[in-house]
């Protein structure tokens, strides 16, 4: 198996590890408690042995979701949640502590950006910088940093975190590295390859990708020397210190804050996954087609899309994420056009929330998922009123352009 694809690896993983009575799929096992013939079975793995006991803790299901995340990021073992805000959740409130700083892109996910506000509140220092340029994460180091937290694509602005240059100085520095990788998905970049320890991934996006189930994954790339961290707890310091990190992650994030991510989700999201290469293939290329679309059309100010020539870190993104460029746009249309009468002529697009669907969603951005934040903080992130958010799926990409079009030249 080593030596297959990526696809290959996935759609086989299932039937590849151990599973009941040949099944392709691996079973969906909704049970909550985890018998034993006998007792010493049971308190051994209580003790750490591989197994299972409460669903809290994870089933045979989400096992098999995990190892499937593992192998597409390359990584030595994940822990899966209810949803990546859960994911995100644990990573910060479990390795960080009151007094200790962190590092983190200004341009993130605007519910990340206000847990982020919470960390603080409880005694975190937080420092947000333009990541486009490593000289930035550089000059905000201090003696207490901790942890250096990017997004590969920022949402809805599309600025790309110089992620692999962010990855050497922190590894230079002996500085975790965390990276949500969920706009690029490790079909377009691995995380590792990028130089994190730890990758971050909204399982509720492209990679379960049909908009029916929420969930969320921290793999541990292997890269990161946990024996320099000093916040995991003295029980957790034993054995190869390769696997500290993320047991910390599982015992006080998974175990003690309890977002379990159902069997039944985990199910949907892992067939979901095993067509994650096809659907990005065809997202990213209808998004470049209907990028280069809008940007040549009168009525439209400005497109944000990192496979436009115009786009600040477009030789980057295609240099990274091997000559495909995601599928969000940030298009913002003329003054003078009212975005929601523009919105409300739309036939195709759905007018929605979420992304990573296979339906191409939209919706104005400052009046929606940025309107708590406030002008300040959309202004620091390069939000504009006028905004919209794109999430391009799979549709017919002429399909698209037209209902863009005629919504446009209707006004
Ligand atoms: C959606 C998203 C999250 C949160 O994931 P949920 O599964 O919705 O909780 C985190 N980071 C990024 C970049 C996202 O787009």
């Amino acid at each position: 198996m080593a030596n297959n694809g990526f696809t290959t690896t996935l759609v086989h993983s299932d039937r590849r590890s151990t599973v009941e009575h040949g099944a392709i799929h691996k079973p969906l096992h909704p049970s909550s408690e985890y018998a034993f013939a006998d007792s010493r079975e049971l308190a051994a793995v209580f003790q750490g042995k591989a197994g299972f006991t409460y669903a809290r803790q994870g089933t045979p299901t989400t096992a098999a979701l995990e190892a499937k995340i593992t192998q597409m990021e390359e990584g030595v073992n994940t822990v899966s949640f209810a949803t990546g805000m859960a994911a995100l959740n644990a990573t910060f409130f479990t390795l960080l502590r009151e007094g200790d700083h962190l590092i983190s892109s200004q341009y993130i996910f605007g519910n990340t950006n206000s847990l982020l506000s919470t960390l603080a509140a409880l005694g975190v220092e937080v420092t947000l910088v333009d990541a486009t340029d490593v000289a930035n994460v550089a000059a905000a180091l201090r003696p207490e940093t901790r942890m250096v937290f990017v997004e590969s694509i920022a949402n809805p602005g599309t600025q790309v975190a110089d992620m692999k240059a962010i990855g050497d100085w922190c590894r230079e520095h002996a500085l975790l590295y965390v990276v949500d990788n969920t706009l690029s998905t490790p079909w377009l970049c691995r995380g590792k390859d990028m130089g994190a320890g730890l990758v971050v991934n909204s399982l509720s996006k492209y990679i379960g990708g049909h908009g029916h189930a929420l969930g969320g994954a921290v793999t541990d790339t292997g890269l990161y020397d946990w024996s320099d961290y000093p916040n995991i707890a003295e029980v957790y310091r034993n054995g190869s210190a390769r696997g500290w990190g993320l047991t910390q992650i599982k015992k006080k994030g998974l175990r003690d804050m309890g977002g379990t991510l159902s069997a039944d989700s985990a199910h949907r999201i892992s067939v979901g996954s095993e067509t994650l290469a096809l659907r990005m293939e065809r997202c990213c290329g209808n998004a470049l087609a209907l990028a280069q679309a809008l940007d040549a059309h009168a009525k439209v100010a400005r497109v944000s899309y990192p496979g436009l020539a115009s786009h600040p870190q477009h030789r980057r993104a295609g240099e990274l994420f091997g000559g495909r460029y995601g599928a969000l746009l940030g298009v913002e249309l003329i003054d003078g056009i009212d975005v929601f009468e523009f919105l409300n002529r739309l036939r195709v697009f759905v007018l929605a929330t979420h992304l990573g669907d296979t339906r191409t969603l939209v919706l104005p951005v400052a009046h929606t998922i940025y309107y708590e934040m406030g002008p300040e903080r959309r202004a620091l992130m390069g939000i504009a009123d006028s905004m919209l958010r794109i999430s391009v799926g799979i549709e017919d990409v002429q399909d698209l352009i037209d209902d863009f079009r005629q919504a446009l030249e209707s006004m």
